[in-house]
């Protein structure tokens, strides 16, 4: 493996919080070296000038459906789309089939991650067992295996009992598990599809009350107060949502939420433009323009502290079914940095290190995980994004099986150029390496 010079990058580090301009260098054995000594044998340079250079990248919602569903994507088909995507580090959701609910499941999905030896996985393992709102699942099984988190997403922890049970264990952990709560009242978002409104009535599907999401926000920051532990909001979408994890946070509870893309960057009235088809389906659904203007406020004002794709690959004709029976979700890795920069950066004017930080130091701050970011001796971990690259979304090219996704078409602005892991190459030129 040759050493690394990257000359004139910009160098976006939220984990130490600063932004300048620099060369950096990178060692034979994959670790960053200090700028002012040489680098021992062949060394490649990099000519940066233009490019940030952002360090040990997390998508830290990420579904990459094996084992039981290889046909919508595999940890090689996924672990691939997250290096071109510039992604180091995915956070795996353990709705598998069968789900990821005990030592033996995680440990293998873990080895197989490193195995396929693109990226890093954080592996989060079920609330409860299959994922069916029952029963625990054996969590200290699965965190001796390596879990990071626990999570039922795709479906919520509905019943306080088995909630608290889970906050209970996290406050029991030196460094508290987070508990990553999929917010939905079953009761209340019973057989609905689109945002409870105007689009969905005018299109004739079933609406999703934005309470549905709420009420469990609110409901979940009562049990933190009650049972202590740590919890996590994935996918945050509605004003109310956002209300509750405000007044966790002003209290000092250990709460924390996360924006999807789709969600910064669409609305509901996408949903017409792919009408009757289910592209535009995802859960929680596409909300309309104010409540899309509320997140981005949220994150803009530190109440959202972490980006992640929700990325959800589905088979062509699964998502091509009429809307009311396609699966919900899109298919996003590849596109999470475009949008978080064409959104907060080009849009709103979000500084670099405030853009960044929600797939970087936010998500590290979630699960507890130390990264010191570009200093000597760290694991050179890192994206080279071209910031002002513009580019068209051709879901054909992507690496996911997944080319599920209402952007296809659309512009974006700031492209990956490269992904570095261990100081590999893992993403160059546009193509995937290995
Ligand atoms: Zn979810």
């Amino acid at each position: 493996m040759s050493a690394l010079r990257l000359k004139g990058a910009r160098v976006v580090d939220p984990y130490r919080g600063s932004d300048t301009e620099a060369n950096v260098g990178v060692d034979a054995d994959g670790r960053f070296a200090s700028p002012d000594l040489p680098l021992a044998g062949p060394v490649e340079e990099w000519d940066c000038r233009g490019l940030w250079l952002v360090p040990r990248v997390v998508d830290l919602h990420v579904h990459f459906r094996e084992p039981g569903q290889e046909y919508k994507e595999d940890i090689t088909s996924g672990s691939q789309a997250a290096a071109a995507g510039g992604v180091s580090v995915v956070g795996l959701m353990p709705n598998t089939v069968p789900v990821a609910d005990s030592e033996a499941a995680m440990a293998q999905v873990l080895s197989r991650v490193a195995e396929v030896g693109l990226v890093e996985a954080w592996g989060i393992g079920a609330v409860t067992q299959g994922s069916l709102g029952q029963e625990p699942a054996d969590w200290e099984g699965m965190r001796r295996a390596g879990a990071r988190a626990l999570s039922d997403d795709g479906h919520p922890v509905a019943s306080s009992r088995l909630m608290s049970l889970a906050l209970a264990y996290s406050a029991r952990q030196g460094r508290p598990i987070p508990v990553i709560q999929h917010l939905e009242d079953p009761e209340l978002s019973c057989g609905g599809v689109a945002h409870d409104g105007p689009v969905a009535a005018r299109l004739g599907l079933p609406g999703m009350p934005g309470a549905a999401e709420s009420v469990l926000a609110w409901r979940d920051i009562g049990l933190v107060r009650a049972f202590g532990g740590r919890i996590h909001f994935a996918h945050c979408s509605v004003p109310d949502t956002l209300e509750a994890l405000a007044s966790a946070r002003a209290a000092g509870l250990a709460a924390t939420g996360e924006a999807a893309p789709h969600h910064l960057l669409l609305t509901d009235e996408e949903l017409a433009s792919w009408h009757p088809g289910g592209m535009a389906k995802v859960n929680p659904p596409l909300r309309p323009g104010t409540m899309r203007e509320a997140l981005c406020q949220a994150v803009e004002r530190g109440v959202i502290t972490v980006a992640a794709s929700d990325h959800a690959p589905h088979g062509a004709l699964e998502k091509a079914r009429p809307f009311a029976e396609a699966p919900f979700g899109i298919s996003g890795i590849e596109t999470l940095l475009a949008v978080l920069l064409t959104v907060l950066h080009h849009g709103r004017q979000r500084t670099p290190l405030e853009v960044m930080r929600l797939v970087t130091a936010g998500p590290h701050a979630v699960v507890g995980e130390p990264y010191a970011g570009v200093v000597p001796g760290a694991a050179a971990d890192f994206a080279l994004i071209d910031p002002q690259a513009r580019w068209q979304v051709d879901p054909p090219r992507f690496y996911s099986r997944g080319q599920n996704t209402p952007l296809a078409g659309h512009t974006l602005r700031g492209q990956v150029v490269a992904t570095v892991r261990g100081g590999q190459f893992i993403f160059r030129e546009g193509q995937v390496v290995r």
